[in-house]
């Protein structure tokens, strides 16, 4: 009988316990899903952030409604996975709420086989012209803030 009520009690100490820690693993798979390749990833979070150095550097204070950022192919930034990010990183910024457009600049391949020089977007590619292998891609690397644009100041 009393074996039964310490049985009991432990039970009821470990729902307790369990109950607790729901909002723990909640964040705990928010923070999972956060870090899923699949959706937003490490590698936007941290081109997001210096992204976000650069407009508030620009900004300066002012309200910051869109900007426009050029990333080289290279980068494999996609614009959904960059936006969550930016807006992310930029929460209780200036640039909190900006719309971010995001422009893919091609990478130049060159062909050693044919002597092809073509852009591509593809960082593994093969020639478009001989379907060569022998392929040099430059560029495509690049990340630049291309334009800022701000919200109205308020008359009055
Ligand atoms: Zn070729």
């Amino acid at each position: 009988m009393v074996s039964r009520l310490i049985t009991l009690a432990v039970i009821a100490v470990v729902l307790v316990v369990v109950i607790d820690s729901l909002p723990d693993i909640k964040r705990y798979l928010e923070i999972r899903d956060m870090l899923d390749p699949e959706g937003v990833d490490l590698h936007e979070y941290g081109l997001a952030e210096g992204v976000l150095a650069t407009v508030r550097q620009r900004a300066a204070g002012r309200k910051v409604a869109g900007i426009q950022v050029r990333f080289g192919v290279r980068h494999a930034v996609d614009e959904e996975s960059m936006a969550q990010a930016f807006t992310f990183v930029a929460e209780g910024t200036e640039a909190a709420s900006a719309a971010v457009t995001l422009v893919t600049v091609p990478a130049t391949l060159a062909c050693r086989d044919c002597g092809l020089t073509a852009e591509t977007t593809d960082v593994l590619a093969v020639c478009p012209a001989c379907a060569g292998e022998n392929v040099d891609i430059t560029g495509g690397d690049e990340m630049t803030l291309e334009s800022i644009t701000y919200q109205p100041v308020p008359a009055g």
